[in-house]
């Protein structure tokens, strides 16, 4: 396919399908979870990193705290909308730029599990902090370099990352969750490539000393052509920063729109094969996915934190706040959430420094529960705090209280479900995953396209799977009142996670039996059927996490409290979704939106006014350079 060919649906999935990585080469519990196998195996007893890691990534920790509490104001990122850069240097001589770098190529080499607590902490401090670093390091050039750079490659890039900043530029003005209408080019020319296109949203692309595009090159003699990543200098003619982006939150993100005019690389900074880039970018992902959820954390923390000190400051109505019922939910909602966020951050970091299971679908399940839920607890916080917490930190204090960011972690929060896989989108990676098993053996019987032989051979095969399948779904351990008694009080909620399971596999089958190849356009089905499979994982995450630490005298009462509350949440919001994968009304809702996007209901609009600036929706060129929005740290 061109550059500039229209792309349909049916192509926009092929694509999908094609950087998608079909092989599963290790157990995977997700995988298993959705099937309705509940493998407790494979996460219990809890996975724990060799003491030598633990101990380097406590000394980088408590250097990074001290370095947050007296180098980093937070009210001065607010202000400037940047991130000074006293703390971006401070930041490159602690190594956070390497953190996931390995020592031989000058990095700390951290394990995931603390590169997340990392993240964790400065996330707390500000948002904007974790994703300068964790764009660097989740989706820039390291991590592509060190999975699938040549050795040469590697030498060249991973030390100048341990103290340079790189940023990941796949989004165009055209090209957002459907990278198949990608429209950068790289065209061979001799032993180079010469690129052109418009990037958008760049994070640290402002400050970038190396970026990695990806651009389309067209199939020719020689050249096996597609979607394609190129590490590039940042520097190099022909790329112009046009404009410094601004947001609702996350201020002090340097994030830009970056144009490439014929800008010549070398072939030698191609990553892998041309052909090859949406691959290396989702498996890059697989892992980097857990950096999201792991700034979410921070903020759940803090949230809780604040919660906690002002429901019991804060006296209304003769009483704290936290002793009023309505609030008090919210604060039991803020504490059992950040422990179910933490529990599956940290479960899914092990599991990957373990390396004996395939994590993607774990940590595309914390990405997706992480921002959901962590923007759930900032609205709550906010609410907590009443007027104050629509107020800034920086009015409040001026008027001599308590700068607490109440509004500024909601802002900071709104896009994290929105970029690195949006909701909608993780539910359908995650949903094709959790059918994959059916697709596997059923799909040709529902692909439109396959023949009459092939769809009599799936359907044969289908046959055999089912009936060997089927039946493991209707009993299980989590009828048995005597099972998963290790877990003492929490025993019940893995009884009831094993039972989830199986139901939520037969709920699976039930909608393939029903609607085959029509399931795909069921997304609302498939999402809860993914919302479900999250709170499961959690819930299995909670547990665990709460035995590992029953041995911890400090927290092991308090670990099952929390997570015992944590289940029993989670237990309420997946029954009401178990519910309303049958009682719902998507049917009339479509209905109703085909009647919006019709132009049926215009008249509802009167009486507005769109204060909207005028310009088209999307601007192609990405305009013209109106500033020098390149800003320089060395
Ligand atoms: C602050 C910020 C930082 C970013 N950083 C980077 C970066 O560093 N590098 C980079 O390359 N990109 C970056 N992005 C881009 C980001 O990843 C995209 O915004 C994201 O992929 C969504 O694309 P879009 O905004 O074009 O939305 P669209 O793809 O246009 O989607 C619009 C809406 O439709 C939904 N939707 C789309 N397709 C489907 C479908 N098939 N089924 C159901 N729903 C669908 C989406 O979920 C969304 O709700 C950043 C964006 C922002 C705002």
């Amino acid at each position: 396919m061109t550059a500039t060919e229209e792309v349909n649906e049916r192509q926009a999935r092929q694509v999908a399908e094609q950087a998608r990585e079909a092989q599963w080469r290790q157990p995977s519990f997700g995988k298993e979870l959705f099937l309705g196998r509940l493998r407790l195996d494979l996460v219990h007893p809890y996975p724990r990193g060799p003491v030598e890691a633990t101990e380097r990534g406590e000394a980088f920790l408590s250097r990074l705290r001290e370095f947050c509490e007296s180098h980093i104001d937070t009210t001065v990122i607010e202000r400037d909308a940047q991130i000074p850069d006293k703390v971006i240097q401070g930041l490159k001589e602690l190594g956070a730029f390497g953190m996931k770098i390995g020592t031989e190529y000058d990095g700390l080499g951290l394990s995931q599990v603390y590169y997340n607590k990392a993240l964790t902490l400065v996330g707390s401090v500000h948002p904007a902090l974790g994703a300068l670093l964790s764009a660097h390091q989740s989706i820039g050039v390291p991590q592509p370099v060190a999975m699938f750079g040549t050795a040469e490659q590697k030498r060249t890039w991973l030390p100048r990352c341990t103290r340079q900043i790189s940023a990941f530029l796949l989004t165009e003005p055209d090209v957002g969750s459907d990278p198949a209408r990608l429209h950068a080019t790289a065209t061979p020319d001799g032993d180079d490539y010469v690129l052109n296109g418009v990037k958008l949203w760049t994070t640290n692309g402002v400050i970038a000393d190396l970026v990695v595009v990806m651009a389309q090159v067209p199939a020719s003699e020689g050249h096996r052509g597609g979607i394609t990543a190129f590490v590039i200098e940042a520097d190099t003619p022909g790329i112009v920063v046009t404009n410094r982006n601004a947001f609702m939150g996350l201020r002090g993100i340097e994030n830009g729109l970056t144009k490439l005019t014929d800008v010549r690389v070398p072939a030698a900074n191609r990553i892998g094969r041309e052909g090859d880039g949406l691959r290396i970018a989702l498996s890059t992902l697989n892992v980097g996915r857990l950096s999201l959820p792991a700034v979410c954390t921070g903020t759940a923390k803090w949230c809780l934190k604040i919660a906690r000190e002002w429901s019991t400051e804060r006296v209304q109505w003769g009483r704290p706040i936290g002793e009023h019922d309505a609030v008090a939910g919210k604060v039991a909602f803020i504490a059992a959430t950040a422990y179910g966020i933490e529990s599956m951050v940290e479960l899914a970091g092990e599991l990957a420094d373990a390396g004996r299971t395939d994590i993607r679908i774990e940590a595309a399940l914390a990405k997706l529960y992480g921002s959901e839920m962590a923007w759930l607890i900032a609205d709550e916080l906010v609410q907590i705090r009443g007027g104050r917490g629509f107020e800034t930190a920086e009015s409040l204090a001026a008027r001599g209280e308590r700068g607490v960011p109440a509004e500024q972690i909601l802002r900071d929060m709104r896009i994290n479900r929105i970029f690195e896989g949006s909701t909608e989108i993780m539910h359908l990676m995650l949903a094709r995953e959790a059918v994959d098993a059916h697709l596997s053996v059923a799909g040709d019987i529902i692909d439109p396209e396959a023949d009459l032989k092939h769809k009599a051979k799936a359907a044969a095969q289908a046959g055999k799977f089912y009936a060997r399948w089927l039946p493991t779904l209707v009993t299980g351990k989590g009828q048995l009142p005597t099972s998963f008694t290790e877990f003492g009080p929490l025993a019940e909620h893995l009884r009831y996670v094993e039972r989830a399971s199986r139901k939520l596999a037969r709920s699976t089958f039930y909608a393939m039996s029903r609607w085959q190849g029509k399931l795909e356009h069921k997304q609302r089905f498939l999402g809860r059927i993914v919302d479900i499979g999250a709170e499961l994982f959690a819930m299995t995450a909670a547990c665990v996490r709460a035995q590992r630490d029953e041995s911890d005298p400090a927290t092991a009462a308090a670990a099952v409290d929390l997570a015992d509350a944590f289940c029993r949440q989670a237990r309420v919001r997946a029954e009401r979704l178990f519910g309303e994968l049958w009682d719902n009304s998507d049917d009339s809702d479509r209905a109703l939106t085909r009647g919006v996007l019709a132009g049926r209901y215009t008249w509802l609009e009167d009486g507005i006014i769109d204060p909207s600036i005028e310009g088209p929706w999307i601007a192609q060129e990405g305009g013209d350079v109106t500033d020098d929005v390149h800003r320089v740290i060395r």
